[in-house]
């Protein structure tokens, strides 16, 4: 990288060490032209897609939306804050596998949902009743009586009403 002082483009790193739980790499670098000494930052870009709402319109992925989300439909539920956060990493790694720039927020919300279903069943029908807005009361039946039998993708809805 080029010294903030001279603009040269030679420097070298005195030291390198990993911060922030190893998610940086900090180095102390000296400018081969100048003298002059800095430090700098480095971390791998982890770009995550924009979310495209029901309406059309885009938002940031919101990683703290997502975890309030899970942490609402786990209330009370026999689960740890450490299986919240891997469940949401493995959301995250999902999101970011479909290499996407932009992901439909229903998309979204079905990884969500078959994350949360292998954690805690009453989390997952907490989060699918809001998320899908089950249109009657026998619609959610059914999603429930479904979840009897192993491993069946949830039923597909005809008509759908997002929240988001
Ligand atoms: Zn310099």
């Amino acid at each position: 990288m080029f010294c903030p002082f001279c603009s040269h483009s030679e420097t070298k790193v005195n030291d390198s060490r990993l911060v922030a739980e190893g998610q940086q790499v900090r180095r102390r670098r000296e400018c081969l032209a100048c003298g002059e000494r800095f430090t700098s930052f480095e971390s791998a870009a982890l770009m995550m897609p924009r979310v495209i709402k029901s309406d059309g319109t885009r938002e940031p992925f919101d990683e703290e939306k997502l975890r309030s989300g899970l942490m609402r439909a786990l209330e009370k539920r026999p689960v740890s804050l450490e299986g919240v956060e891997a469940v949401l990493m493995r959301i995250k790694s999902n999101v970011r596998a479909t290499g996407e720039p932009e992901l439909k927020s229903r998309a979204l919300g079905e990884l969500v949902m078959r994350e949360l279903r292998t954690l805690d069943e009453v989390a997952y029908v907490r989060f699918a009743s809001v998320y899908r807005s089950f249109q009657d009361i026998s619609e959610f039946k059914r999603e429930i009586d479904s979840m009897g039998k192993a491993k069946r993708k949830p039923p597909k809805k005809k008509s759908p009403v997002e929240k988001q």
